[in-house]
């Protein structure tokens, strides 16, 4: 039995499912939680709610929104012919924090790892080429990890669109290898960008 009263108990108990929270920092959340006054605890608990609810995917670039197309893809401020690929969600916030890369996105969700059975068909690969198909895109920059799958995800994908006529360009090394874009500093993410080589 544990040592805290149930909905205590319960409360630690989804502390501790989320990433990077250890069991001793899930309970001085949950206490934390405990302590605030009851409008603030709802207010935490609604914005969990609404972020599930009002938050999917933009139907072109597959990146979180709250509108479809999302606020990115329907600008008519960005350069819609430069299409830049990257991972996860996350990777667009790093990219979009650099504040110099003018173009769209495209978010794979995920990266081809053998290893893991992760082929082209469980990471928005088809999409791509669908909206190459339609659109006058002019460069693919591939942003993808700098690691063995994010390697393997961009020259997978530079193979395919090569016989389409399309630019291909691979982010420039520079970044921490084996790293995750995510977490790369404005500076190294802009270099990177900067230093793009054809692939
Ligand atoms: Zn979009």
């Amino acid at each position: 039995m544990s040592e805290y009263i149930a909905p205590l108990a319960k409360l630690i108990e989804h502390f501790r499912a989320l990433p990077g929270i250890g069991a001793k920092t899930a309970v001085r959340l949950a206490y934390h939680v405990l302590d605030m006054d009851a409008q603030s605890a709802k207010a935490l608990a609604g914005a969990i709610i609404e972020a599930k609810e009002k938050i999917g995917f933009c139907n072109t670039c597959f990146n979180l929104s709250d509108c479809n197309p999302c606020a990115i893809c329907a600008s008519a401020e960005r350069d819609h012919s430069v299409i830049c690929v990257v991972e996860q969600p996350q990777d667009v916030a790093a990219m979009e924090r650099m504040r110099d890369y003018h173009g769209v996105y495209h978010v794979l969700h995920g990266a081809l790892s053998p290893l893991e059975g992760i082929g082209p068909g469980d990471i928005r690969v088809r999409e791509l080429l669908m909206r190459l198909a339609d659109e006058q895109v002019q460069e693919v920059i591939m942003a993808t990890n700098p690691n063995v799958e994010g390697e393997a995800t961009a020259m997978y994908i530079a193979k395919m669109l090569k016989p389409m006529g399309i630019k291909v360009t691979r982010i420039a090394r520079g970044l921490p290898v084996g790293g995750d874009l995510e977490y790369a500093d404005e500076v190294t993410l802009s270099k990177a960008m900067e230093n793009r080589r054809e692939i």
